[in-house]
């Protein structure tokens, strides 16, 4: 049977379709929305989710404090806030965020749903019905490879790898526990699909002091988080090219959008990059400032690119050297993260080394 989940438990997972059919009939249209108080209240609750998602401490209290509309309206408003924003790391904090939110009221469902049901299945019915919305069968103790392979792919703990799985006909067992998690990465996926929205440039621009505020917080909190730039921290693939400049080796097209978007990344601004551009012995500062500023979206475009992955790096045959600490990333930003956290400058006795480095950010 069709569960209909109460507007209630729609605001804990308000990506469900039926979530967002519940608000479409309730709130006008965006541009006259945003000219309102009530838009401006929304706005304000899509804001905090935002600043929510790129705090460095998730914290979800069982009771959702706002009305449910509301709560699911800023859902909406916080995914076209970010897509004004247009930064793919802050869309996937925000998916990130999202994904954790709804593992945290499901794991946790007893506590907060008054109209909690166990079925026979050993499942909540409102757990079965998100499951359906999200096309993964959560009673059944497997999936098919080809579904589980593009779910666990970012995650990198050993226990999701195929080796450690046991495999049947096409079917790759999944203990129940495992399936909660499961759920959170199908949930992230699918949030992350359609992102960024293409947001008509008026409601950005109504946006735009929010987005500035947004931005700037965000910059800041990315700067504490890398701090001063480390290029001992590097990693082998960013160093291979750090060196390749340094020596004279002329970089390909992907080479350079790689290690700019990269040292952009971890804080340098337009100057240092074309700073270290500057060791070349074949600088050319003018073409150098244009491309700088092409890619970190100071020339025009707005857009600012990121960094490739591990597997673009890949691709391009950028990935390089690999050690240790690659086994456990899927980028090159989550490589300099750890290895700076455990850099001897900030190493606590005891903690994981580049010999032993900690378990791999999700
Ligand atoms: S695995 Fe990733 S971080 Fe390591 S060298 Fe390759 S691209 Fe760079």
């Amino acid at each position: 049977m069709d569960y209909k989940p109460s507007p209630k438990e729609l605001t804990h997972f308000p990506f469900l379709k039926k979530a967002q059919d519940h608000i479409k009939a309730r709130f006008s249209t965006l541009d006259s929305l945003l000219k309102d108080t009530k838009g401006e209240s929304l706005i304000n609750l899509a804001i905090t989710r935002v600043h929510d998602s790129i705090s460095p401490k998730k914290i979800f209290a069982p009771v959702v404090s706002d009305s449910a509309d509301d709560e699911i309206a800023a859902y909406a408003l916080a995914r076209i806030i970010v897509s004004c924003v247009n930064d793919k790391q802050l869309i996937d904090r925000l998916t990130r965020y999202e994904a954790e939110r709804m593992y945290y009221f499901l794991v946790n469902e007893e506590e907060w749903n008054q109209n909690y049901r166990l079925e026979d299945t050993g499942y909540s019915r409102l757990c079965i019905a998100l499951a359906n919305e999200l096309g993964i069968q959560i009673i059944q103790d497997r999936m098919p490879l080809t579904d589980y392979v593009e779910l666990v792919s970012p995650l990198h703990e050993d226990r999701f790898r195929l080796v450690n799985r046991h495999l049947s006909q096409g079917f790759v067992e999944i203990k129940k526990e495992e399936r909660y998690e499961l759920l959170r990465e199908r949930t992230r996926l699918v949030i992350r699909h359609d992102l960024p929205h293409k947001v008509p440039s008026f409601i950005c621009e109504q946006l735009a002091p929010k987005v500035t505020s947004i931005k700037k917080v965000y910059q800041e909190q990315m700067l504490q988080q890398f701090g001063a730039i480390d290029e001992n921290a590097f990693p082998p693939c960013m160093q291979a090219l750090v060196l390749a400049l340094t020596g004279g080796t002329n970089l390909t097209h992907a080479g350079r959008f790689a290690l700019t978007t990269f040292i952009h990344s971890i804080g340098m601004n337009v100057a240092e990059i074309a700073g270290m551009y500057a060791r070349s012995p074949d600088f050319d500062p003018e073409k150098t400032m244009y491309q700088v500023e092409h890619i970190t979206g100071r020339g025009g475009s707005g857009t600012e690119y990121t960094a490739p992955a591990c597997a673009a790096m890949k691709t391009t045959g950028l990935c390089v050297n690999r050690d240790k600490i690659c086994e456990t990333v899927n980028h090159p930003l989550n490589y300099y993260r750890q290895k700076k956290k455990y850099s001897p400058k900030t190493k606590k006795e005891g903690a994981p080394t580049t010999d032993n480095p900690p378990a791999s950010p999700r």
